[in-house]
């Protein structure tokens, strides 16, 4: 059943810019949704409407219940993880502390928070590093604290924007070993912007394949799975 289903969606920016033009679009609950398309496509901005950071020009976005129906008016969209292309960590504060961070903000203590900010970042392997500074880290590291980041607050779908570009290529097969391994124990919903045609045939079950000028979708293709949950 469908999670989320955006209808008509058009973005277009005061510079004139039309980003997407009448998308369509419908996420399946426990899918693993590629986008994948050239830059300029509109594929953040689909992320960033999805996430509410931003509101379509036109369109609506439906956040469906359990068996596909929509709910009542004014429903909240449900927890959802964030990651972007920059680990976007604060630099002053640890690994811990910057993974606390989205918990912090809904009132959580450190102190009530721990087990759960130390069982985050131990899923992606850096538990050894809660006290260290950002700067400590390599690139994948970093991006290792912003995926825990994201996941800490358990959420049900989760966003990720090209979230490995910037990283080597070694770096970045690690870490789509490691986003399949927590995919397949954590029963989210993720949609993963990347204009690698290896890494949406390696990580998805579907690739919805985006064109510019304006953004819509040309192809949806469900992927022979490598792994279980496809
Ligand atoms: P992609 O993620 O596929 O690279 P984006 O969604 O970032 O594409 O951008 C789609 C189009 O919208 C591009 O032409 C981009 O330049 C334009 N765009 C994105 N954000 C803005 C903005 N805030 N103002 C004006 N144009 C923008
Ligand atoms: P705040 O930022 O809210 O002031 P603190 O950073 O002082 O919180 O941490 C509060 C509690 O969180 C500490 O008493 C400790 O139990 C736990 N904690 C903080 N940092 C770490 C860490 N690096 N590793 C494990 N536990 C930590």
């Amino acid at each position: 059943a469908p999670i989320v289903r955006l209808s008509g969606i058009s973005k277009s920016f005061s510079n004139g810019t039309t980003a997407l033009a009448g998308l369509d679009l419908a996420i399946g609950e426990g899918e693993f949704v590629s986008l994948l398309g050239p830059s300029g496509c509109g594929k953040s901005t689909v992320l960033r409407i999805v996430a509410g950071l931003t509101n379509p020009t036109s369109g609506r976005v439906d956040w469906l219940g359990a068996g596909g129906s929509v709910p009542a008016a004014g429903t909240d969209r449900p927890e959802i993880g964030f990651v972007f292309q920059e680990p976007t960590l604060m630099p002053w504060a640890t690994a811990f502390q910057n993974v606390h961070l989205p918990l912090k903000l809904k009132g959580i203590s450190a102190k009530t928070a721990r087990d759960e900010i130390m069982h985050a970042l131990d899923g992606v392997g850096l538990a050894g590093f809660a006290n260290a500074y950002p700067r400590e880290l390599s690139g994948g590291m970093k991006m290792r604290v912003s995926i825990a980041r994201a996941l800490v607050t358990r959420p049900r779908i989760l966003l990720m924007d090209e979230p490995f570009a910037a990283l080597d290529e070694i770096t970045r097969f690690k870490l789509n070993d490691d986003i399949m391994r927590l995919y397949e124990a954590g029963g989210w919903t993720v949609i993963f912007v990347t204009h690698s045609v290896y890494e949406s045939v390696f990580l998805s079950s579907r690739i919805v394949v985006m064109a510019a000028r304006p953004g819509r979708v040309v192809d949806d293709i469900a992927v022979e799975a490598p792994h279980p949950r496809g």
